[in-house]
C-alpha cells in the first residue's frame, strides 16, 4: 500500500471520538460576535442609532458624521472582545470571500500608539482589484475597485478580526460582486411587489425577500483527503471504483450522526450561534458521510452573506477535527451528489408572507397574485434561471440524471392545480355578482392555509412550491445564493412590474373594479404559462420529450446554459430592473464562461498527471509480479505451464489492454487541450473543453477503475471509496 493511503487509514482508525459537550446554552451564544441592533443600542447615540437604522430599514443614506460615531462604537465593542484588526469582508466573483486586514494600531508621534477606527475606514476601502476575476472590464475601465459598507448586514467579529459586510465594485461603479447587484435585484422587488401590495392593503411599505438555504456537504477524514490529488485540487474525486456498498440500504439516512461528524456539527453550531447565524436542522443525508446543515430563513441579503461565511468557517472548523468538508456537487461517483435548496419567499413589513395562503378571499387573492406571478416569471425566464446555477460542478447533478433535471419546471401540487384550472375558467371582462361570490366563496376563499404537498412526486422538480414558499432545489452545494437569488427576485419583480401595468389599465381602460381586473390577467397568465407547470418524474426521458414539445430549454452544460445570460431579452431585463447594466452583465458572462474553462483545464490536467504518474506505474509494478510468476511456473511445470498459468496470463493481457486505454486517451486528451487553448473565442473555447475534452475523462476514468479491480491492493496508491466513504 501506498505510504499515504496507508498512514491515512492507520490515523483515522486511531481516532475515538467522545462527544464533547456544551457549555452554555445556544439562545446565550446567539449573534454575541455581531454588532446587531442589541449592540448597537448598547454602544450607539440615539442618532447614530437612527441613522444606521433608517439605513437598514429604508436604505437611507449615512452621513459622515454618523458613520464616524459608529465606527468608533464599532471599534469599542470589537475591543472588548480582543479585536485587534478589521476588514471589509466581500464576495468577489471568485466564488469565495475576500478580506484584507489591518489593524486598528496607529501611532501618533513621539512613540505613543492609539486604537483607531474612523467614518472613512469603515465606509470605503480600496483592495486591490486587479487579482479578482473582472470580465473585461478592467480593460475598457479603470482598474482599481473599492469597497464600500453594506449597512444592511451587521459587522462580526471572526477570530479577532472585525469583518465588515461590503460591496465590491470597479471605479466607474460596475459591480465586481454577488452582494451589488443582488442588493439592487432586492430594491426592484420591493418596490414592484410593494405597489401590487397595495391593491390589497395601502398599510404596506416595504417587501422583503427571504431565503432559508439548506447546505449539503460531505465530511471525509483529512488524511484521507490529502492522499488523493483529485480531492486535494479539484475538490472531487475523477476516479475511483465504487465501493461493494452504496447507499442502497440508506441506513446512513435513517442512522444516527456518528460521533466525530457530531462533534464537528456542534463546535460549528456554536460559531454559527456566535456570529448570529440561526442554525437549526442537521441530518445525515442519503450517501455515506453525507450531511446537510439548515437555519431558519432570513431577510435574503443576510442569509446569503450567513451561507458565505458558513461554507468559509466550515472548512476551518473541519481542520480542527481532522476532516476536509467537501462542497463539490458531485464528490464521488455513484452515489448522491449535494445540492443547496433555496428557499424563497417574499413578506411584507406588516409581517405577511405574500406566498402563504391566507384566511379571507382577499389575502388569498392576494397570495394567488404572486403565486401566479412567480410562475410566469419562472415561465418566461427559466433559461435565464437555468442559467444562473451553471457551473462546472452543478453540471454533474443537472442533466447527468440526478435530481433535479437540467429542464426548469414548476411543481405546485394537486390542490393548487385545481384552483388554477378553476381560475382559468372566469369570464372575460366583467364579471356579475353571482359569479364574484361564487368565485369568492368557492374558489379563492376554500384554498386550505395548509397545503399537502406530496413530498415523494415533488422530489425530481427543480422549482417546487412547498406550502408557503417556492423552494429552488437546482442550486449547487458550492454556490454562491447570491447570483440565483439576483436572478430570481429580478424576474419576479419584473413581473410584478407588468402584472400591475396590466392591471391599471384594466381598471382605467375597460372600468373594471380591482378584484376583476386581477381576476382578469391572473386568468391569461394562468394560460399562458401552463408549459412550465409539472407535476411528474422529472427524471424520465418522456419528460424531456415532452418538455421539448413545451418550447422549455433543456440545457445540459454550462457553455450552453450560459448563454441565456446575455441573450438580447436578459440584458435588457437587468437593464431595465436596473440590476446590471450591458456592460456589467457581459462582464459577468464572461467571467463564468472562463471559470468553466479553468475548471475543466485544472482536472483534466489533474486526470492525466494521476493516470500516467499513479495507476500505470503501478499496474506495471503488480504486472512484473505477475510476469514473474509466469516465469516461475514455467520453470517448475514446463511444458504444461500453459494449463496452469492460463488466468495469470489472461489477466497480465487485461492489464496491458487498460494500461493501453490510459495511454491512448491521456494522449487524445492532451491534443484536444492543445486544440481548445489555441481558440482564441472564449465560447469557442468553453465549448472545445466541454465536447472535447471533458468526454475523455469517462475514458480514462473506465480503465484506471477497471485496473483498481485487478490490481494487488496492497500496492493501490489511492485511498479507495470503500476507505473514504466507510471508515468509521
Ligand atoms: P423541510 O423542507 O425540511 O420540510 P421547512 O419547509 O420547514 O423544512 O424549511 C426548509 C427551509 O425553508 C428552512 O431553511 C426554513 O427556514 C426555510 N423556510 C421556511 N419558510 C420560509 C420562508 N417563508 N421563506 C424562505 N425560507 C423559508
Ligand atoms: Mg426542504
Amino acid at each position: 500500500m501506498s505510504t499515504l493511503r496507508f498512514h491515512a487509514i492507520k490515523e483515522s482508525l486511531k481516532i475515538k471520538p467522545v462527544l464533547v459537550e456544551e457549555k452554555e446554552r445556544r439562545s446565550d451564544l446567539f449573534g454575541k460576535n455581531v454588532f446587531n441592533e442589541n449592540a448597537m443600542r448598547h454602544y450607539l447615540t440615539k442618532d447614530a442609532f437612527k441613522g444606521v437604522m433608517n439605513a437598514i430599514r429604508y436604505g437611507k443614506k449615512i452621513d459622515r458624521n454618523i458613520a464616524d460615531q459608529v465606527a468608533s462604537s464599532m471599534k469599542d465593542w470589537a475591543l472588548t472582545k480582543g479585536v485587534t484588526h478589521y476588514t471589509h469582508w466581500f464576495q468577489p466573483l471568485t466564488g469565495t470571500t475576500a478580506e484584507k486586514h489591518d489593524a486598528f494600531f496607529e501611532t501618533i508621534g513621539d512613540g505613543i500608539a492609539v486604537e483607531k477606527f474612523g467614518g472613512s475606514q469603515l465606509v470605503q476601502q480600496e483592495p486591490d482589484a486587479s487579482s479578482f476575476p473582472n470580465g473585461g472590464i478592467r480593460n475598457t475601465f479603470e482598474a482599481r475597485g473599492y469597497t464600500a459598507w453594506d449597512p444592511t448586514s451587521p459587522a462580526f467579529i471572526y477570530g479577532t478580526t472585525l469583518c465588515i459586510p461590503t460591496i465590491f465594485v470597479a471605479y466607474t461603479g460596475e459591480a465586481l460582486d454577488y452582494k451589488t447587484p443582488l442588493l439592487r435585484a432586492l430594491n426592484a422587488v420591493d418596490n414592484a411587489a410593494t405597489a401590487v401590495c397595495k391593491y390589497f392593503d395601502k398599510n404596506v411599505k416595504k417587501v422583503s425577500s427571504s431565503l432559508g438555504w439548506e447546505q449539503e456537504y460531505f465530511l471525509i477524514d483529512k488524511l484521507m483527503a490529502a492522499s488523493r490529488p483529485d480531492i486535494a485540487l479539484t475538490g472531487r474525486t475523477m476516479l475511483g471504483h465504487s465501493a461493494a456498498k452504496g447507499q442502497q440500504l440508506d441506513d446512513h439516512y435513517f442512522g444516527s450522526i456518528p460521533t466525530r461528524a457530531l462533534n464537528f456539527m456542534r463546535e460549528l453550531e456554536t460559531e454559527c450561534m456566535l456570529l448570529g447565524i440561526p442554525v437549526k436542522t442537521r441530518h445525515n443525508e442519503v450517501a455515506p458521510n453525507q450531511f446537510e446543515l439548515a437555519p431558519i430563513y432570513e431577510e435574503a441579503n443576510l442569509a446569503v452573506d450567513h451561507n458565505s461565511l458558513l461554507m468559509d468557517i466550515m472548512g476551518r472548523i473541519a481542520a480542527r477535527h481532522n476532516f476536509k468538508v467537501l462542497l463539490h456537487e458531485k464528490p464521488f461517483a455513484g452515489v448522491n451528489g449535494s445540492g443547496k435548496h433555496n428557499n424563497w419567499s417574499l413578506s411584507t413589513d406588516t409581517g405577511v408572507n405574500l406566498l402563504a395562503p391566507g384566511k379571507t378571499p382577499m389575502s388569498n387573492l392576494q397570495f394567488l397574485a404572486f403565486f401566479i406571478n412567480t410562475i410566469k416569471a419562472v415561465h418566461t425566464h427559466e433559461a435565464l434561471l437555468r442559467a444562473a446555477i451553471a457551473s462546472a460542478s452543478n453540471d454533474h447533478r443537472l442533466g447527468a440524471n440526478e435530481a433535479p433535471p437540467a429542464i426548469i419546471s414548476v411543481f405546485i401540487g394537486e390542490q393548487l392545480t385545481k384552483v388554477l384550472e378553476e381560475l382559468e375558467g372566469v369570464t372575460k371582462g366583467k364579471l356579475s355578482p353571482k359569479e364574484k361570490t361564487e368565485l369568492k366563496l368557492n374558489v379563492v376563499g376554500k384554498i386550505p392555509d395548509v397545503l399537502l404537498d406530496n413530498t415523494d412526486r415533488n422530489r425530481t422538480s427543480p422549482f417546487a412550491f412547498t406550502g408557503n414558499k417556492f423552494e429552488f432545489r437546482a442550486v449547487g452545494s458550492l454556490a454562491n445564493c447570491g447570483n440565483p437569488m439576483t436572478v430570481l427576485n429580478t424576474i419576479v419583480a419584473k413581473q410584478l412590474k407588468d402584472f400591475k401595468i396590466e392591471v391599471d389599465a384594466l381598471i382605467d381602460k375597460k372600468d373594471l373594479k380591482k378584484d376583476e381586473a386581477v381576476f382578469n390577467v391572473l386568468r391569461e397568465y394562468i394560460k399562458s404559462c401552463r408549459p412550465i407547470l409539472f407535476e411528474g418524474n422529472g427524471y424520465g426521458a418522456e419528460w424531456e420529450k415532452e418538455a421539448k414539445k413545451r418550447g422549455l430549454s433543456n440545457n445540459r452544460n454550462t457553455p450552453e446554459a450560459l448563454k441565456a445570460r446575455v441573450s438580447k431579452a436578459s440584458i435588457a431585463l437587468f437593464e431595465e430592473m436596473q440590476v446590471m447594466s450591458k456592460i456589467e452583465t457581459e462582464a459577468r458572462y464572461e467571467i463564468e464562461v472562463e471559470a468553466y474553462i479553468m475548471h475543466i483545464q485544472i482536472e483534466s490536467r489533474v486526470l492525466g498527471d494521476i493516470a500516467r504518474n499513479h495507476i500505470v506505474p503501478t499496474a506495471v509494478k503488480y504486472q512484473n509480479i505477475l510476469v514473474e510468476n509466469v516465469r516461475g511456473l514455467k520453470e517448475i511445470f514446463e511444458e504444461k505451464y500453459n494449463s496452469v498459468s492460463k488466468e495469470q496470463i489472461n489477466l497480465i493481457e487485461d492489464i496491458s489492454s487498460h494500461i493501453e486505454g490510459i495511454n491512448v486517451n491521456v494522449n487524445k486528451m492532451i491534443d484536444a487541450r492543445k486544440a481548445a487553448n489555441a481558440l482564441k473565442d472564449i465560447e469557442k473555447k468553453a465549448d472545445a473543453y466541454c465536447h472535447k475534452v471533458k468526454p475523455l475523462f469517462d475514458d480514462i476514468r473506465y480503465h484506471c477503475d477497471k485496473l483498481e479491480l485487478l490490481v494487488d491492493d496492497e500496492i493501490w496508491p489511492l485511498t479507495k471509496y470503500r476507505e473514504m466513504l466507510f471508515t468509521r
